[in-house]
């Protein structure tokens, strides 16, 4: 735990992801919000007057006045930045802050794939974090970026490889997609720019071994599709799993059950409690039900039974907001701080 309150800012700040960061943010017990950014839309105005705001918890009080800034180094001065950014406009920004010496946890994929840049689900791989090293060494960067992976790979990758994946409609951001486009519907493409070959990749560099200053890929298969559908937060993954070996659902149900994440990353104020949830009545996991269990850090399991064809088969849960972005972020913000990396 730090001896005094880390400043911290959020980028994208009146976005989606940003709205769950200052949510998130109120009252951290490491954390204390410094500066809001966005575009020049908002730069100027309070932030109770900038954002229009989405979510159904209030917008905390400490928010509501605070005068949003421009995404700049000069005007954000903190010690962490949240990135809630788009990915054309974090690939330019992010590396400005890394270089200043601050620590960006960003939501992007701009760096996901960067060899020395941690793509991090502490819960499952908090030893990558270890990667910001190289980082610092290659660039020449005191500070530095860290990922979090699409809101799909999330849950995918905690409770395992999907083959079908369903996306609430938060996943496209603020105001995203119209009405009249998604009521009644289900778009069979969610169109962000490569998320289904996101799927494919993310989980093979999570579930990859960190070998001398790199990451060796899992050496593993993933075919995905995704859909948009009807739905406000929680992204539905249905995956069909080969495993190699039959294992029969008692003991994989228990195995999943039993699942902790690495010491590190298991008593931090974002760690999930549980990391994972096995329902078992035949109807769940659902959005509306099940998305904000364990504060929306838990990843839900349902449905695990036999697959004819492969091993298993299953569904996942996972907030794409919280666990799949903000939550996610802070989370990763909170390893750098207990493994004395930022
Ligand atoms: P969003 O709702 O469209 O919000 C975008 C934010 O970026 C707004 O605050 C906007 O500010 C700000 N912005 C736009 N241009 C800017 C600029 N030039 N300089 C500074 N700020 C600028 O998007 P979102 O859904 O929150 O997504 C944000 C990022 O998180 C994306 O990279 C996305 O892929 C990723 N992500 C999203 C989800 C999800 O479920 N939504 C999950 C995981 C990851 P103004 O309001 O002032 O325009």
């Amino acid at each position: 735990m730090p001896s005094s309150q880390i400043p911290v800012a959020v980028l994208g700040a009146t976005g989606s992801v940003g709205q769950r960061f200052i949510s998130l943010l109120d009252n951290h017990p490491w954390f204390k919000v410094v500066a809001l950014a966005a575009s020049d839309r908002s730069v100027g105005q309070k932030y109770a007057d900038a954002a229009r705001w989405i979510l159904d918890t209030p917008m905390p009080e400490y928010a509501r006045n605070m005068i949003v800034v421009p995404a700049t180094t000069e005007a954000v001065q903190a010690k962490i930045v949240f990135s809630a950014l788009h990915n054309d406009v974090a690939k330019d920004l992010e590396p400005q802050f890394a270089k200043t010496g601050v620590a960006v946890c960003s939501n992007a994929s701009s760096y996901r794939r960067g060899e020395d840049v941690p793509l991090l689900l502490p819960e499952i791989n908090a030893e990558h974090i270890h990667l910001v090293k190289e980082q610092r060494k290659n660039k020449g960067w005191s500070g530095c970026i860290t990922t979090n992976p699409n809101c799909t790979s999330t849950g995918l990758t905690i409770a395992l490889k999907a083959l079908v994946s369903m996306q609430a409609l938060s996943g496209a951001g603020y105001p995203g997609v119209s009405s009249l486009d998604i009521m009644d519907n289900v778009i069979p493409n969610v169109g962000n720019g490569g998320e289904e070959e996101k799927v494919e990749w993310e989980p093979r560099k999570m579930l990859g071994k960190l070998n001398n200053n790199r990451i060796d890929l899992a050496n593993i298969k993933f075919s995905a599709h995704t859909n948009r559908v009807a739905v406000i937060d929680g992204h539905t993954v249905c995956v069909s799993v080969e495993l190699g070996n039959s294992v029969e659902p008692e003991v994989a149900i228990q195995a999943l059950r039993d699942y902790v994440a690495p010491l590190s990353a298991r008593e931090l104020p974002s760690s999930p409690r549980p990391v994972i949830e096995v329902r078992d009545e035949a109807d769940r996991p659902q959005p509306r039900l099940d998305r904000l269990n364990g504060k929306g850090m838990t990843t839900v399991v349902g449905r695990l039974r036999r697959d004819p064809i492969l091993d298993l088969k299953f569904v996942v849960l996972s907030h794409n907001t919280i666990r799949g972005a903000a939550g996610g972020s802070i989370y990763n913000a909170e390893l750098l701080v207990n493994e004395n990396l930022l």
